[in-house]
């Protein structure tokens, strides 16, 4: 299927986890696709891997913080494809930040990663995201629907991404633009492998202990692999969700009903 054929991509925090199945997804359907995050490296070795035949995947340094380093990103990708259809608001860090504790440095990164970087990258690309029918998606969480004690950071930056996402949508209906978020619940990524080891050291037991009381909170009992999350971003990104627009979509093993 190459359902994204004649699509420019963007994705933040493309270098693994999440970030990097949703890329591999579009290239995989035909998409052109510019893959943003602070290592080059590990961006490199994925472009290459897709490079081989055609020149459809542009590994970009950036830092979603700053403002400099997403123009310069957006800059090149429009010296060499000129337009852009997708943007995929995934780079993303977390962080326990406990009330008690000096954390301001940590719950000002948070913020600054997960919520001012998707309004600097959605602002920046929007100058070539002008040929109709464009979408925005921004990864959230489930914590971005409650609350998990000392993630208040986190979970503010998440709960902050849903309201981004409603206005965004409304202010860019008229530009025939969508705006939608996705909310995982717990995906098998470097993330949720640190959480897990943070959690079970503040419990004072094992990573594995903890790693089954997790799973135990899943309806499901499992974990979810990136490439489930690939698929939701795509279809919301599809032509077939054109009417979707300041939705978010909870996809976390039935860990929420509503
Ligand atoms: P991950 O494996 O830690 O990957 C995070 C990605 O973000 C990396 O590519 C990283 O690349 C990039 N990144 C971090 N800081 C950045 C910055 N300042 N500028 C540009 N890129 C940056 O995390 P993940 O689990 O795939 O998470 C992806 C998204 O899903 C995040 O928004 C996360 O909050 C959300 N999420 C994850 C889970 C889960 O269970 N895994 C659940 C719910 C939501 P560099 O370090 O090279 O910059």
């Amino acid at each position: 299927m190459h359902r994204f054929a004649d699509k420019v991509v963007l994705v933040t925090g493309a270098s693994r986890g999440i970030g990097r199945a949703i890329a591999e997804a579009y290239l995989e359907e035909g998409a052109k696709v510019a893959l943003l995050a602070r290592t080059l490296p590990e961006l490199e070795s994925l472009a290459d891997a897709w490079n081989r035949d055609r020149r459809r995947a542009l590994a970009l340094e950036c830092d979603v913080t700053s403002r400099e380093s997403v123009e310069s990103a957006l800059s090149e990708l429009r010296a060499s494809w000129g337009t852009l259809d997708i943007v995929v608001n995934n780079a993303g860090i977390s962080g326990r930040t406990p009330i008690d504790e000096d954390a301001l440095e940590l719950w000002q990164k948070i913020l600054d990663v997960n919520l001012t970087g998707s309004y600097l990258v959605s602002r920046a690309a929007l100058e070539l995201m002008t040929s109709g029918g464009g979408r925005i998606i921004n990864m959230s969480s489930v914590l971005g629907r409650f609350g998990v004690p000392g993630y208040a950071a986190y979970c503010a930056s998440k709960h902050g991404i849903l309201g981004f996402t409603r206005a965004l949508a409304l202010e860019l209906a008229p530009r025939g633009i969508t705006v939608n978020a996705i909310c995982p619940g717990w995906v098998e990524t470097d993330m949720a492998d640190k959480g897990i080891r943070e959690t079970a050291e503040v419990l004072g037991i094992t990573a594995d202990e903890f790693r089954d009381q997790a799973i135990a909170g899943v309806p499901l009992k499992r974990f979810l692999d990136p490439k489930e999350i690939a698929s939701l971003t795509l279809y919301l990104s599809s032509d077939e969700a054109s009417a979707i627009t300041g939705q978010t979509y909870n996809m976390c093993g039935g860990q929420i009903m509503n």
